[in-house]
């Protein structure tokens, strides 16, 4: 995609952050002309003439904006503390899709002192976390069911988002350790804050007051 000097692309994360952050972006006077969640398209005109949504997995939204592909995205903090922050600003807490990063075991277990099995999809939080705490760890990647890893003798713990909780409980565990708190956040390339700063300045502020107006009402 052409990125052009007057235009402001947006890469949005789908899924359950995407119902969340459409209302902000609307209350900045910015609308998807098409209805992005029955469409397949990937790429959305918006309500203002210079300025279109990309809607991509939540784990590409850091890439295309540290590459400058898109100019501003939307991503949980999880996420971004994954990808590392290179060539990126976080602009905003969006205060949405709150949840945590915590360790989880099995019910009543007790971890093991020694060496630990580590099952996550958030490999080098998990790595940061552990070292951190001076502590040898086998990290095994997995891509979702993390639940299932201490269950099946795969890992002792797992590194994994926690809300309500009740999917752990649903499946005899319980969160232990406490990593992170996790919302989503507005991020921007280095370069469009360099070259386009008068264009994302205005979008800034509006959901920043969008955000405040969000918290008053909640
Ligand atoms: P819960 O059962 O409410 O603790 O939700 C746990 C699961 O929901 C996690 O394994 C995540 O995959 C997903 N989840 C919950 N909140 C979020 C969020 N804000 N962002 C992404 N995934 C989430």
């Amino acid at each position: 995609m052409q990125q052009s000097a007057d235009s402001i692309t947006i890469a949005l994360s789908k899924g359950r952050i995407l119902k969340e952050t459409l209302p902000l972006f609307a209350a900045a006077g910015i609308e998807p002309l098409e209805d992005v969640h029955t469409s397949r398209k990937l790429i959305f005109e918006t309500t203002q003439p210079n300025v279109r949504f990309i809607i991509i997995r939540a784990v590409d939204v850091p890439t295309y904006v540290e590459y400058g592909a898109a100019d501003l995205g939307v991503a949980g903090k999880d996420v971004l503390m994954e990808h590392g922050a290179q060539e990126m600003y976080e602009l905003l807490d969006l205060n949405i899709a709150r949840c945590k990063l915590m360790t989880g075991k099995m019910k009543g277990a007790e971890v093991a002192h020694g060496r630990l099995k580590v099952a996550t999809k958030f490999i080098n939080i998990a790595r940061q976390y552990y070292a951190a705490q001076g502590r040898q760890v086998d990290l095994i990647k997995l891509y979702g069911g993390m639940e299932l890893a201490p269950i099946m003798n795969l890992a002792d713990v797992i590194v994994d988002i926690v809300d309500t909780g009740n999917t752990l409980v649903a499946n005899g565990l319980e969160a232990d350790e406490f990593i992170a708190d996790v919302s989503s956040r507005l991020i921007a390339s280095r370069l469009a804050l360099k070259m386009k700063d008068e264009k994302i300045r205005p979008i800034v502020d509006m959901l920043e007051a969008a955000v405040a107006n969000n918290g008053a009402n909640s």
